[in-house]
């Protein structure tokens, strides 16, 4: 499948969604607490790789005089995203914009804080970490969901999988060495438990397939993008025990 053909479906199948990737409003406002910024300040956030939104509101409501930039590669849903902050009543306090991680317009040091879940996989963790510190202040904290190993010894089924996924894949131990080479110091971690998983993102994926593959009749593509979404979550369902999203904080030395 082309890379246009591929994007223009999963944006399709995804966009309706209250979230693109595995994670919740619970879990957003745990790693928001291990921050332990002043909420009441006034922040400068960004918020890297966020499709429509789901922990852009969160973040709005929480921090109420903070700035926010919601970056992410699909105008479509930053479109959504600007109509559910207007909604919200928040829509002055949030910037969207049309940008790759890999190659961000923020001025040296001038966020407080920068948020990321379920996205920095597309540039990798390092590559992504390393390239966003100089945004942030001194003391500036990131907060970051990563594809994480929860046991060392994976089956040889799932560690195919994602070294052929994302090589990248490690334990928790590994990604934290990582942050504190690359000049933060940790403040917190945690996992993400699997209804953040399967009640919040495979689910209500499946639930969209029908409408979706009628949208797309007669287009091969479209079934095979649903094929590879339900064999990602039959492995996820299989193998939960050996991997999840971790959730990073940490603080800019
Ligand atoms: N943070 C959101 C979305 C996670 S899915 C949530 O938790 O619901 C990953 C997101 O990264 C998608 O919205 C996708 O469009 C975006 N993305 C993929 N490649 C990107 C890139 N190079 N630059 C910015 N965003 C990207």
């Amino acid at each position: 499948m082309d890379e246009h053909t591929m994007f223009t479906l999963m944006v399709d199948l995804h966009r309706d969604g209250v979230r693109q990737g595995p994670g919740s409003e619970e879990e957003t406002l745990r790693a928001l607490e291990l921050t332990w910024l002043d909420r009441a300040a006034q922040l400068e956030v960004a918020d890297i790789g966020c499709g429509t939104g789901a922990s852009t509101l969160v973040l709005a409501r929480e921090l109420p005089r903070a700035r926010i930039t919601a970056v992410d590669l699909f105008p479509e849903f930053l479109d959504i995203l600007a109509e559910r902050a207007r909604v919200a009543g928040c829509p002055d306090r949030i910037e969207t914009l049309a940008a790759s991680m890999d190659s961000l317009p923020f001025a040296a040091e001038s966020l407080d804080l920068i948020w990321s879940e379920g996205a920095i996989y597309t540039m990798g963790f390092t590559a992504g970490v390393e390239a966003w510190r100089p945004f942030l202040r001194r003391g500036g904290v990131i907060a970051v969901s990563e594809i994480t190993w929860l046991r060392p010894d994976p089956p040889e089924e799932i560690r195919r999988h994602w070294n052929a996924e994302y090589p990248e894949i490690a334990t928790a131990p590994e990604k934290i060495a990582i942050l504190e080479r690359n000049g933060y110091d940790l403040r917190g971690y945690f996992v993400l438990p699997s209804t953040n998983w399967t009640d919040a993102y495979y689910e209500p994926t499946e639930e969209r397939v029908p409408a979706f593959l009628e949208r797309h009749a007669g287009l091969p593509e479209a079934a095979e993008l649903v094929e590879m979404e339900r064999r990602e979550a039959d492995l996820y369902k299989r193998y939960r025990d050996w991997f999840s999203y971790g959730f990073y904080v940490a603080r800019k030395r």
